[in-house]
């Protein structure tokens, strides 16, 4: 049956140009930032083309657009397929809307070969994975799954706006949130397909791969106290400069997370601040962030335990003192064996061998693994770029990628 029922490769790279248009930036990446004008326009050219595929089309209260192709059951749980089309600023093309086109399109596949199955498909373009109008991401998958706060809802954005107020000036009603809340056993299993956004697929010379996890991610905040002075009449060894002290700390976290070269642990500092701050000024505090993920809780959290040593020490050492809060501690999210399985088996059919992996990202499959089982299929990208105009993945790896979500969709639609 896989045989003759064969993805469009082409229509998939047409449909990613045009959607690409909406928002394009000079230099060629989109601009298309959750519930915006241009996410509101390419929310419609989608819907459109969800049309054209054969669905019913329409948006929950969180802003999900959401298409639905019945099987010969209606009642039988949904298989849903998905990802996101908002983009962060000036970020790439491929990100999220691959998932989205690439379900659409397993979707027009089954219809144009008249392939009957039991189970209804759903493919969702998530409102607001990427999150930073709103300062939090994963928006409307966490609706769905009945995880929304108030908090999250109201959260303005620069300009005193909030989701709330885009999606009630859309005609939705995000007070009714019920509604649109799903539960366990409403979703028979969640795939999504999403470029990798890392170097391991190109450097394994792979199409595809297979997910095995999603890094959970611990957010530290770092405050370390010294002794603000005079940057011209301290001595060096009268010092106690936190500025010093971060710098040493940041060294040892670079240590800690890469000790082991075989294990995901990544550990970044992307955010520092000195205070008062004055270029003739050694600091009396400076503060900084720690982002750490590991799809191993453990290891995540004993080098958590590791860099609250590596403060006490250079603290004591420096005559500096310390506030480590952990802001959050998000559980690694792991694929279902059985979904990984599937894939494999449909790649195998393919005549691929797809590498499994982890993704280091964050993505709407974690908030769906609550309350289904799921999976997710990897593509690859030029040299791991993301979140960037160079994002690039070929459409001949698109295609590939979508192929095995088709012969995964069929085994669990059946
Ligand atoms: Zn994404």
């Amino acid at each position: 049956m896989n045989q003759v029922c064969k993805v469009n490769g082409k229509r998939m790279e047409a449909r990613l140009a045009e959607l690409g248009e909406i928002g394009k930036t000079p230099e060629n990446g989109v601009h298309r930032l959750a519930l915006s004008a241009e996410d509101k326009q390419a929310q419609k050219l989608v819907a459109g083309w969800m049309k054209e595929a054969g669905m019913m089309v329409r948006q929950d209260h969180f802003g999900n657009l959401i298409g639905r192709k019945e099987g010969t059951d209606p009642q039988a749980p949904v298989v849903m397929l998905g990802s996101h089309i908002d983009s962060v600023p000036n970020g790439g093309r491929y990100d999220g809307t691959i998932g989205v086109i690439g379900g659409i399109e397993v979707v027009q596949t089954i219809c144009e070969a008249n392939i009957t199955h039991t189970h209804p498909i759903e493919v969702v373009a998530f409102c607001d994975e990427e999150g930073p109008r709103f300062y939090s991401g994963l928006f409307g998958s966490t609706g769905m799954i009945g995880k929304m706060t108030q908090e999250k809802l109201h959260m303005p954005d620069d300009e005193g706006i909030s989701r709330y107020d885009e999606l009630r000036s859309m005609g939705l009603d995000p007070d009714n949130q019920q509604d649109s809340v799903r539960k366990p056993g409403e979703i028979k299993v969640y795939l999504e397909m999403h470029i990798e956004q890392g170097p391991y697929l190109q450097a394994m010379n792979a199409p595809v791969g297979i997910v095995t996890g999603i890094a959970g991610p611990a957010w530290l905040n770092i405050k370390l106290h010294g002794m603000a002075g005079h940057a011209g009449t301290v001595p060096m060894n009268m010092r106690r400069d936190p500025m010093s002290g971060a710098a040493e700390v940041i060294l040892a976290i670079e240590k800690i997370c890469g000790s082991d070269p075989s294990a995901p642990t990544v550990g970044t500092v992307g955010k520092i601040a000195a205070y008062p701050g004055g270029q003739n000024v050694i600091p009396g505090t400076v503060e900084f962030s720690v982002d750490i993920r590991d799809t191993d809780e453990g290891r995540r959290d004993a080098a958590i335990s590791q860099i609250q040593a590596a403060v006490d020490e250079v603290c004591k050492r420096r005559g500096l003192t310390a506030e480590v809060k952990v802001n959050e501690r998000a559980k690694p999210t792991l694929c279902s064996e059985q979904v990984m399985a599937a894939m494999e088996r449909a790649a195998g059919a393919l005549g691929l061998t797809p590498p499994k992996l982890v993704s280091g990202a964050g993505h709407d499959a974690m908030c769906l693994a609550e309350i289904a089982d799921m999976g997710m299929i990897f593509v690859r990208c030029l040299d791991g770029i993301s979140h960037n105009p160079k994002e690039y993945a070929s459409q001949e790896d698109i295609t590939a990628g979508t192929e095995v979500l088709l012969a995964t969709t069929l085994e669990y639609v059946k």
